[in-house]
């Protein structure tokens, strides 16, 4: 017998997961509101979400399927793309501009029957590119750069670190931007969620002042809901915990180099005169 003809109970494995996830799709007809084509986007099944766990930044983690993998609409006619919340929210500038500027460049894709992360960052990445070129408000395209950036957190590897990094700086300072120019409330979140959100995107990106005057804020504004003004509190701690963290830890490594030197500056006069010099610096 060949070997080729032996069960492999990986592939059978693989197999029967492609078709439960299939089995929680199914597939929506959409009305294209730049070139009226008509297609068949993947949805998934509401009764199929399973929550496992949501991170302090509002993004939800699912297990079975990844409702996040099929957020992104794409008219594969005209090339118009957008999350699914806005696609049917176009004004005629902005049909123009998709007229104008991406259909004459659109070439058709195609996408298996079943989406993975690395599909979603790249339908993501399209949508964002018709936010750019249609100069959408810098609402959607921060929630847009934070999904991608959520995406990226599922990689999980130091470079998808990086990404992930790279696309919520992005999501905040277009948050920044919504905040005090837009009307809320942005993506049903009201003005406090935001103010809360992008405290906590300060916080992940290392803009520890600006996350500690986001969250006080939060706390101190009377009628915010008690839950988001405990997340707010929950965020502040961990900030104050990782400051005394870090420093005891300067404080460890500058005692131990304090030692380590000492025998070394003992024994050159070199190093103590420069080191005198830059002290009177
Ligand atoms: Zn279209």
């Amino acid at each position: 017998m060949d070997k080729k003809d032996l069960p492999n109970p990986e592939g059978i494995k693989e197999q029967k997961k492609e078709i439960s996830k299939k089995s929680l799709l199914y597939s929506k007809t959409v009305t294209c509101p730049v070139c009226d084509n008509i297609f068949k986007a993947i949805a998934v099944k509401a009764s199929s979400y399973r929550i496992t766990k949501k991170d302090s930044d509002f993004f939800i983690r699912y297990s079975l399927i990844n409702p996040y993998f099929y957020d992104v609409w794409i008219c594969n006619s005209c090339g118009y793309v957008a999350m699914k919340a806005d696609f049917n929210l176009l004004r005629n500038m902005e049909i123009d501009l998709v007229k104008k500027s991406i259909s004459p460049k659109w070439r058709e894709r195609s996408y298996p029957e079943t989406y993975d992360v690395n599909i979603a960052i790249e339908r993501y990445k399209l949508s964002l590119l018709n936010y750019v070129i249609i100069n959408a408000k810098s609402s959607k395209k921060a929630i847009n750069c934070m999904k991608i950036a959520w995406m990226y957190r599922l990689i999980n590897t130091p470079s998808a670190k990086e990404m992930e990094l790279k696309f919520l700086n992005q999501a905040l300072e277009g948050l920044n931007d919504a905040y005090y120019s837009e009307s809320f409330p942005i993506y049903g979140m009201d003005k406090y969620s935001i103010m809360y959100l992008i405290g906590e995107l300060s916080r992940r990106t290392g803009h520890k002042e600006d996350s500690l005057i986001w969250f006080s804020n939060v706390i101190t504004t009377p009628n915010v809901k008690q839950s988001l003004k405990e997340l707010a509190r929950d965020m502040k701690d961990l900030i104050l915990e990782e400051d005394k963290k870090t420093e005891a830890a300067l404080l460890a490594a500058s005692n131990n180099s304090i030692n380590q030197n000492s025998d070394f500056q003992d024994n050159t006069k070199k190093s103590s005169i420069f080191s005198k010099f830059f002290k009177r610096l």
